[in-house]
């Protein structure tokens, strides 16, 4: 089920009114941003620790974070994904109010893969998200995973019961060569192919522009709603209304404290997906956003 709760005309009219600049510059239809308009996606935070932490580390931080206060669970979901072999001390040890995830798995069935994880595994220890296609794994010459793969574990994963966080995002060349948007379309469209219009409500899409990832660089609000408009576009066009309306759509990038709230409160920003500041207990600060995003809408 999508999480979503109908608003009345007037708040649609006034939401839209109260962003006329990136709305009416960018070029998706105003049907669409109406229909954009019409639910309110539940604030997602996703923290994504990458290949950080020790025991202690991440000891220290789930009881930093366990020590703030409780979270509103009817308005923001919230899922860290540490790395595998810490993943069950983490639910061990972290608040039931944060979900956990893994960052990667294998594309098909246990068995003969040495060094992968399965998206049964996952659920078997009781976790219910994974991050794929996260632009180190498809950018690092290391692993190089290609659009198809990533859509062929999106489609495994969501069969075996899991929701996907799934990363797209355009390279720094991309970007000055005006590709942003057919490269999120082409990254979208492999998903797309391998997936039944049903699977979409398991999906959370991470807008992440890649030269904003640890780079302290973080994209404008604008040019953020630019590229989550024109992803909820093609939602709208590529799979249907209900899914352009309801999935939510994450941006990451640089996301701290300190710039979180402009971004939020763009309206085709649904939360967050952090990396270097889901490190620190500060990233509870992120999570608190949804409640700017609240007050945005009212
Ligand atoms: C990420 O790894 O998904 C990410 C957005 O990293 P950072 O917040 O550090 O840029």
């Amino acid at each position: 089920m999508f999480p979503a709760f109908a608003l009345s005309p007037t708040a649609i009219t006034s939401r839209i009114d109260k962003h006329p600049l990136p709305l009416h510059r960018s070029k998706t239809p105003r049907r669409a941003l109406l229909m954009s308009a019409q639910v309110t996606r539940k604030f997602f935070v996703g923290g994504n620790w990458k290949c950080n932490g020790t025991k202690q580390s991440i000891q220290e931080l789930c009881e930093a974070f366990n020590a703030g206060k409780n979270i509103d669970s009817s308005q923001v979901e919230v899922v860290v994904a540490p790395p595998a072999p810490y993943a069950m001390l983490t639910r061990s040890i972290l608040r039931q109010d944060f979900g956990v995830a893994l960052q990667n798995c294998w594309v098909g069935k246990p068995g003969a893969f040495t060094g992968e994880v399965a998206a049964e595994m996952i659920k078997d220890i009781g976790l219910d998200y994974v991050i794929l296609g996260h632009s180190e794994r498809r950018h690092l010459p290391e692993i190089k995973e290609n659009d198809d793969l990533v859509a062929r574990k999106t489609k495994y994963a969501i069969d075996k019961g899991l929701t996907v966080i799934l990363c797209v995002g355009e390279l720094l060349e991309e970007r000055e060569a005006g590709r942003t948007r057919e490269v999120n379309e082409r990254q979208l469209a492999a998903v797309k192919a391998r997936l039944d219009p049903a699977d979409w409500s398991k999906v959370v899409i991470a807008y992440e522009p890649v030269w904003a990832i640890g780079t302290g660089k973080v994209a404008t609000a604008a040019q953020a709603q630019e590229a989550h408009a024109e992803i909820r576009s093609w939602l709208h066009r590529q799979v249907s209304e209900t899914c352009a309306s309801q999935t939510r759509i994450l941006y990451g990038g640089s996301v701290t404290p300190e710039n979180c709230v402009e971004l939020a409160t763009q309206p085709d920003v649904d939360g967050f997906l952090v990396g270097g500041a889901s490190l620190k207990p500060t990233f509870l600060d992120i999570v608190r956003t949804h409640e700017a995003k609240t007050a945005a809408r009212v």
